[in-house]
């Protein structure tokens, strides 16, 4: 493909929006490459000009000529993405000599870079179907480019970068995003399975939700399906634990309902479940999947989810807009568990349509305040964020929350952190203490606090004290 443009910048942009990068992956990958070398296929790595005393264009032409042989070996970083490694700058000046290029053509490097970041699977489907620069720029981050810091301030500064030219490029006229769909950013895993037809043929008006029938996380799903033999897939994978995994990108058909036709207009949404009857799901896998089936539902365009139980409608969407496997095959799928609920599901999604605002919980009482957990494994994590390591599950139960930071709150246990934003996971107790009530708490907590470090015997002196105010 001839790369062009005005500028290095549009050509760019042109090049890899032609090879099927979304606007967001292009612009992550662009925000990158920028980081690496200002977007200058020449570019030597700046502390390397000196001691090998060659300017950028200097080591360029020598490699060119041959005066220079050292290329592959002598560790310094050079072009778009500053290609280090050696075996890495073997492989771009051997595509270089293939072609007949010089080792700084911009077209020459690009048409490297497409053919590396391809080897790379997860990485390319990320730029295929990315929807923000900033789920492109951090995988091009920490899978690609690896550079020695990877710190979350590299993270936001290099998606900065990519977000000014999805800003410049994104959107414009020229472009034709139209029909460039993407896949849920509630994804926590992705491995896309080679388990599918590309693309699908039929525009997305359907959900089909099915049991796996294990108790997996969407990780262990998504791998089976990226391993197995068996010719079976899914859009979706939803873990017992709430993971979402992504192993079939939306613009595709997946191969999971024994049925072409649903499956080239459906998403189809593997669960974790039991292996036997009523093949019942974890609450926190029946929440992530409302949630997951409301952002669908959204980003494609479906208004309302509609159940009927009535197979002979299949097909009439403006009826009917849900499928089950035993429709279409000799099955139990999706188990009597999610096959009972498929009313309960269309309602709680659709309210979320609705409504149209995220429900989240943003305003807490004074600590301390109690919340019922209302799901079986909320996590409770090291610190107060996602990116803590998972200590436990709470069980479902009313616990005490001594401190709050950033929607997450502290147990009293001391236990760990959990996630107080959400109501499909838990409710907020006493929002309506009184402010005597929050007084004798407070009151009581210090009376506590004296008592423990005092050294005496609590009981005794809480006697005591009952006996004085008699
Ligand atoms: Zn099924």
């Amino acid at each position: 493909m001839k790369a062009t443009g005005s500028s290095t910048e549009r050509t760019i942009w042109n090049f890899l929006r032609c090879k099927g990068l979304s606007p967001a992956g292009a612009a992550g990958l662009m925000g990158n490459l920028y980081a690496e070398s200002g977007l200058n296929p020449q570019n030597l790595q700046n502390s390397y000009e000196k001691r090998l005393g060659f300017t950028d264009t200097a080591y360029t032409a020598a490699v060119d000529s041959g005066a220079y042989s050292n290329f592959v070996h002598d560790s310094a970083g050079y072009g778009l993405a500053q290609w280090t490694y050696w075996s890495r700058k073997e492989s771009l000046l051997n595509f270089a000599r293939k072609i007949g290029a010089s080792i700084g053509s911009l077209e020459m490097q690009l048409d490297f870079m497409i053919r590396e970041l391809k080897g790379y699977a997860a990485v390319w489907e990320v730029l295929r179907t990315a929807r923000t620069v900033r789920e492109a720029s951090d995988i091009v981050l920490t899978r690609y480019e690896r550079p020695a810091n990877m710190s979350s301030s590299v993270k936001a500064k290099r998606a900065s970068f990519g977000q000014a030219y999805f800003d410049a490029y994104a959107n414009k006229s020229t472009e034709k995003e139209d029909n460039i769909m993407g896949n849920s950013p509630l994804v926590t895993y992705t491995n896309i399975t080679k388990n599918r037809t590309s693309p699908r043929n039929h525009a997305i008006d359907t959900i089909t939700i099915h049991c796996i029938v294990g108790q997996w996380t969407a990780k262990q799903g998504c791998d089976y399906f990226a391993t197995t033999d068996r010719e079976c897939s899914a859009n979706y994978v939803v873990g017992k634990d709430g993971s979402i995994g992504l192993s079939v990108p939306e613009a595709d058909r997946s191969w999971c309902s024994s049925n072409r036709d649903n499956d080239n207009r459906a998403i189809t949404i593997e669960v974790a479940s039991d292996t036997s009857h009523p093949y019942a799901v974890t609450d926190a896998a029946y929440a992530a999947l409302i949630e997951l089936v409301a952002d669908i539902c959204k980003r494609n365009g479906i208004k309302k989810l509609l159940w009927k139980a009535d197979k002979s409608l299949i097909g009439q969407v403006d009826k009917q807009n849900m499928t089950v496997h035993r429709w279409f095959a000799n099955k139990a799928c999706p188990g009597d568990y999610l096959y009972q609920r498929h009313g309960a599901i269309a309602e709680a999604v659709n309210a979320k349509l609705g409504t149209g605002t995220e429900q989240i919980v943003s305003s807490f009482p004074a600590v301390p305040f109690t919340v019922r957990i209302i799901i079986n494994d909320l996590n409770y994590r090291e610190g107060p964020g996602m990116s803590y390591a998972v200590k436990g599950q709470t069980g479902k139960g009313i616990f005490t929350i001594t401190e709050v930071q950033d929607g997450w709150g502290k147990l009293k246990s001391g236990a760990g952190w959990i996630y107080l934003e959400n109501p499909a996971y838990c409710t907020i107790l006493d929002d309506g203490q009184t402010e005597a009530q929050k007084a004798a708490e407070k009151l009581a907590r210090d009376i506590a606090a004296q008592l423990k470090s005092s050294g005496c015997d609590a009981a005794a002196v809480l006697k005591r004290v009952s006996e004085i105010l008699a």
